[in-house]
């Protein structure tokens, strides 16, 4: 089926005493095409290593990730990663970080160029293209990075506290246009938080996990009107 599927996912990883830990247990969740899940839960619960192994980036230890029906095993199209830093490309302007995706892809330079000063004007950095990040506030760097994970149209966004080092009315304006774009684009998000209101504000559906071993303690379906 479409969306994302995780069955049994198990991670465990070698501590530096060579002792294995294990940080997700037998986690099992399915998020729809086109819903927004969250997944709340304390520091090290599990919340980032859940979604690594949704992203392909690492290997789960038992269990397995399907996207759109087909087993991740690797770095997979149509998976966008919006990780937790801006992970902006520091020596990149503006617009070099917004290419970077569609450039990997294969399209054409120019092509490329039009299809991310097109993105950045929808997310209200017109004129902004040659700035450095650093030049910019932390709300714009979301910005930025929301462009740059938004412009392959992701079928699936994997989101790790992308809003967290925000203050409280940037927070709002980015959760904001966060709904405007998925509203439009559709993807099926997977959105981690330990802001349990954050995750109610936005998300169809929002996980609890609770620590040692990272397992799924509560799933909550919400119905409620968004901002
Ligand atoms: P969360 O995102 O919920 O804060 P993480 O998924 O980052 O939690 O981490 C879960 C647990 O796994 C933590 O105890 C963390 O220290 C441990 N962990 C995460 N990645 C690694 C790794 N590469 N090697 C060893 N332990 C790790
Ligand atoms: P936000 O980026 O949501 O405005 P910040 O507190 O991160 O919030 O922004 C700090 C300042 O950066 C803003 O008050 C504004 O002066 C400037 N700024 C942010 N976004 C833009 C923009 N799209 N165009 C011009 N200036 C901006």
């Amino acid at each position: 089926a479409a969306g994302i599927d995780i069955v049994g996912l198990t991670k465990r990883y070698l501590t530096p005493k060579n002792e294995t830990f294990t940080a997700i247990r037998d986690v099992t969740l399915r998020v729809e095409p086109g819903e927004f899940c969250a997944i709340v839960g304390p520091t090290g619960c599990g919340k980032s290593t859940t979604l690594a192994q949704v992203s392909g980036l690492e290997r789960p230890s038992a269990g397995s990730v399907r996207v759109h029906d087909q087993l991740v095993d690797g770095i997979t199209n149509g998976v966008s990663y919006m990780f937790q830093a801006d992970a902006l490309f520091p020596w990149k302007t503006v617009l070099g970080n917004v290419l970077i995706g569609p450039v990997l892809l294969g399209t054409p330079k120019k092509e490329a160029t039009l299809l991310a000063r097109d993105w950045l004007r929808r997310v209200g950095l017109a004129g902004f293209e040659d700035r450095y990040p650093h030049q910019l506030s932390g709300g714009m760097r979301k910005r930025v990075a929301m462009a740059a994970a938004l412009i392959n149209n992701p079928r699936i966004l994997l989101m790790d506290e992308p809003f967290g080092a925000l203050d409280v009315q940037t927070k709002a304006i980015m959760q904001n246009e966060l709904l405007q774009l998925w509203e439009e684009l559709r993807p099926s998000v997977l959105f981690i938080t330990h802001d349990l209101d954050e995750a109610v504000a936005l998300a169809d559906k929002v996980v609890i996990m609770t620590s040692s071993p990272g397992t799924i303690k509560d799933v909550f379906d919400i119905d409620l009107p968004r901002p």
